[in-house]
This record gives C-alpha cells, sequence and structure tokens, in this order.
C-alpha cells in the first residue's frame, strides 16, 4: 500500500518516520528527539497551478507556491531527474544567476547557479537540494494526483512538495534577491545552489559525482543540505516552542551478510545438528534478540543539554546527565524505535535467501543480509567483532558487503552559528539544536572532504506533514515556504557580512 521507501534521505517506513521526528515524548525521552528532518509548510488556496509561468524578471513578484507547483509538476523519480533539473536550470539562468550544467544525462543531470562565474574561484557558500524524488505508490493513496502541484488549503500538494522541492524554491528564490548586490559590489562570497541528482538511492549519481570531480570548480566553504526541521511538542514543559535540529553529523552505513555452507547431508528425512539454512537462521536470531549497548554520541549530548534548559527540574536533571540516565532508561529508549536508534547501532534483516531444491533436499548455501547502521563514535572492526562474538557458536561466516567511509561531525563554528541566527532571525523563540541524523544523504559527501555541512529544512513541521513525506498527500504550508525564503535571506546576508 505504501509508496516505495527505499530513498535514503528519509528511508524509512513513513510511519516511523513521523515517530520519530513527532514523538511526543513522555518521560525524558522528550528530549531526545531533536531530530527531524526537512520539510516545510504551505498555506494558500486556490491558486491554478497549470496558471502562466512565474514572472521571471529582476523583479519580486514571483509567487514562491506556483514556482513550487510547477516544480511538482515534473515528474523527477530517480533516474529521470533531466527534465526537472532544465526547468530549474532555465529558471536561475532567468533570474540572472551564472548556471554551470556538471553532468547532463537523464539520470545524472547535476548543475551551480551562482552568484557569478565558477571560474571566479570565490569562496563559495553552497546551498545544496536534490531534483530527484521517490515513485508517488498508488493513485488511490493521492488527494489530488501526487504530481498535479495543486495549490489548496495553503499547501502545495505532490510528490517533493517537500522533499526535496520546496528547499530548491527557498534557495533559489533567496539567491535570487541578491543577484543586483552581487553585481554591484565584489562580494566576498560566490553563493550557489547545488542541484543534484540521484540522492534517494544513495547519491552516486549527484553529490558523489560532484565531491569526487568537481570540488575544486565549486570550491565550497561550506554547504547547507537536508537534514532536520524545525518541529514542536518537543520541550514537555514549554510545547509550543519550536526546536530545531541542525544536522552536524549522521550514521554511517554497513551492509553485511552472514553465510552458512556447512557440509550436511542432502536429504532431509534424517535431520542434522548442523545445517546451512538452520545455522543462518539461529545466528540470524542471535543477532537480532541482542540488546544493542546504548552510546551516548556527544551531539546528542549537547542536544538533551540545551533543551534541558526549559524543562522541569526533574528532566532537566535527567536530560543534562543523559550520559548516566541514559542506561537506567534504557526501556523507555527501547520502546520507540527512533529514539533507540539515536543511542545504539542498529541492524535490520533486509534478505533471507537458501540455494535452490527440492523441498525434501537440505539446501547447500544459506544466506542473511543485515542493513546495519553504525554510531559515528562507533569503529568499524569493532563492530564486526561484537557481531562475531555473537554468532561464534554456530557455523556462519560474516561477509562485509559493503561498508561507507567514517564521516566526520561538522564544527559549530560560524557557519553553523550563521544559520542557528537565521531561524532566530524568523522563528524569534525557537530552540535551535544540534542533530544527528540516523540515515544518510548527500551531506556526507562533503564532510568527509572536510568541508563543513549542515542539515536543515528551514520550516516548522507538523506530525502529519512529517508523515506525508515519501508517502501519500505530501504537501509543503505556503507560509513555511516563504519563511524558508526569510530563513537563507537572512543566512546570505549574516555570511557576507562576516
Ligand atoms: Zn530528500
Amino acid at each position: 500500500m505504501k509508496p516505495s521507501t527505499k530513498g535514503e534521505c528519509l528511508n524509512m517506513d513513513p510511519r516511523s518516520l513521523c515517530k520519530m521526528y513527532f514523538v511526543r515524548f513522555h518521560l525524558y525521552c522528550l528530549l531526545l528527539m531533536l531530530f527531524i528532518l526537512a520539510f516545510p509548510l504551505v498555506s494558500d488556496a486556490g491558486m491554478d497551478p497549470s496558471a502562466e509561468t512565474p514572472d521571471s524578471g529582476m523583479n519580486d513578484t514571483i509567487d514562491p507556491a506556483l514556482l513550487l507547483s510547477r516544480y511538482v509538476q515534473i515528474p523527477s523519480v530517480t533516474g529521470q531527474e533531466k527534465e526537472a533539473g532544465e526547468f530549474l536550470a532555465e529558471f536561475c539562468r532567468e533570474q540572472g544567476l551564472h548556471v554551470q550544467i556538471f553532468t547532463d544525462a537523464e539520470d545524472s543531470y547535476n548543475f551551480a547557479a551562482s552568484l557569478y562565474p565558477l571560474e571566479q574561484g570565490k569562496p563559495n557558500i553552497v546551498f545544496m537540494t536534490h531534483l530527484d524524488v521517490v515513485p508517488p505508490g498508488e493513485p488511490e493513496g493521492w488527494t489530488y494526483p501526487a504530481f498535479s502541484g495543486q495549490i489548496a488549503d495553503g499547501m502545495v500538494w505532490g510528490r517533493g512538495a517537500i522533499d526535496n522541492k520546496a528547499m530548491g524554491v527557498m534557495q533559489v528564490l533567496a539567491l535570487r534577491q541578491f543577484v543586483e548586490r552581487a553585481a554591484a559590489e565584489d562580494l566576498p562570497y560566490n553563493v550557489s545552489l547545488l542541484a543534484v541528482s540521484g540522492e534517494e538511492t544513495g547519491g552516486d549519481t549527484g553529490a558523489r559525482i560532484i565531491a569526487d570531480e568537481y570540488l575544486d570548480e565549486l570550491n565550497p566553504v561550506v554547504v547547507y543540505g537536508e537534514g532536520g526541521a524545525g518541529l514542536t511538542g518537543i520541550i514537555g514543559a514549554d510545547p509550543d516552542r519550536p526546536v530545531f535540529g541542525l544536522g552536524v553529523a549522521q550514521k554511517r552505513r554497513l551492509w553485511m551478510a552472514i553465510e552458512s555452507t556447512v557440509v550436511a547431508s542432502g536429504h532431509a528425512s534424517v535431520p542434522l545438528q548442523n545445517y546451512p539454512t538452520r545455522e543462518v537462521v539461529k545466528a540470524t536470531s542471535a543477532l537480532l534478540d541482542a540488546r544493542p549497548k546504548i552510546h551516548v554520541e556527544p551531539v546528542v549530548e549537547q542536544a538533551l543539554g540545551q533543551i534541558a534548559d526549559y524543562e522541569g527540574l526533574f528532566r532537566r536533571r535527567l536530560m543534562k546527565n543523559i550520559n548516566f540516565t541514559a542506561p537506567l532508561f534504557g526501556r523507555f529508549l527501547r520502546a520507540d524505535p527512533l529514539i533507540i536508534s539515536m543511542f545504539t547501532n542498529t541492524l535490520s534483516l533486509t534478505s533471507l535467501t537458501s540455494s535452490d531444491g527440492a523441498y525434501n533436499q537440505i539446501p547447500t548455501r544459506a544466506r542473511a543480509v543485515f542493513d546495519c547502521r553504525l554510531l559515528p563514535g562507533t569503529d568499524e572492526e569493532e563492530f564486526l567483532n561484537h557481531v562475531r562474538k555473537i554468532i561464534e557458536p554456530y557455523k556462519v561466516e560474516v561477509e562485509v558487503i559493503r561498508s561507507s567511509s567514517p564521516t566526520p561531525t561538522s564544527p559549530q563554528g560560524p557557519y553553523y552559528r550563521a544559520m542557528e541566527e537565521s531561524i532566530h532571525a524568523v522563528y524569534e523563540d525557537a530552540s535551535v539544536v544540534p542533530f544527528l541524523f540516523v540515515a544518510i544523504n548527500d551531506n556526507r559527501f562533503f564532510r568527509r572532504k572536510g568541508i563543513p555541512a549542515y542539515g536543515l529544512l528551514p520550516a516548522l513541521m507538523t506530525d502529519e506533514l512529517m508523515e506525508s513525506i515519501h508517502y501519500f498527500d505530501e504537501r509543503m504550508p505556503v507560509d513555511e515556504l516563504e519563511k524558508g525564503i526569510d530563513v537563507y535571506v537572512a543566512l546570505i546576508n549574516q555570511l557576507l557580512a562576516e
């Protein structure tokens, strides 16, 4: 029933995803959740999405909702990004931005649109957005067709309305406001929109290519991409206060298999002590039953500490001393999959297979595959040793299918603070906390190259809206879309003033 949730930026079941973001904690858990991905809301009814193209002059009459609507109307499921990319690139050109196409293929369309030509080599402030979306799923699930871009009830509706086309619209509409100034003055920085393909399937056709092959040309000093978002209901003692999770770190992915080829007689009529399917099932069961140890990452500790300032005495103490209290409250943490994923290395069984044969024949080979997510502070070899210890009693071998490089946590320096202050400029009473992203996204490619990258959709979201991401009725409130533009404008002003 659900649309595919293969995408990596939010690659989890929409329900747990939404829980993840909105968990109304009771107890102390509340805090942890600073997590949030990214998305905004919309609100303005009655515009005709099929109306004419938004104004493209240098005036300020561009309607953000209309632009988002038209962008959503171009289906850009991963692998078919080009048309949406050309639409956005052309819009950028019309705004007076300098467009540079990096790769121009149907399934790998990547470009930058900048205040100054990249050849000038200015240090570059990069706003990253992805062009691709996940498939819409069954049409009957949608109130308005998935690629209608319908504007109704103050929202823009459709696949990609939040993830990630809203962000692209915010970024480009902020950027265009600096075109005249860039022409009149010699600004210390370039500012670029970087639009990439393939984020939802891991970034190999997009951000990875840019980071590997075009980094010198792009010359980024910082990247602002997706990650957290703003949510309310996080602070128990002050539930109306928005909390924005600004992504600075993410877990890393490890795909691992256990396999058994233990020699066993072939006839199923005489069950043996050890045979491949039995060994793999027992080892798998041991792995799934093992209780992962709770680790408090510094980012999580800091975020909870910040939120604690708004809490009552009891929770404040609990949260301020999370290193000590988390293990004591393990039962509560474990009750919520999203919360516990921020405190532990996780492992999900994603495939279980055996060699083919007749039903009265013992298979000669059996295999289980796990998707593991490691906290930033976890050493991969240590994790694998732990796995080996758990499955030691069984006749299975561990194989690493694919492991990703460690991704450094981005510092909370001037670029972090500039975004923090820009949020405060638009959402005065918001709390901005560092955020550990439990999936992976494109920011990692830049962090690994030593470039700080921060993940945030600068918009205040609700449970319902979060739930719509990668699901049916994805929709973005127009008023939050507009506030997001204001945040990016404030951010550019901040950075240019430094
Ligand atoms: Zn995304």
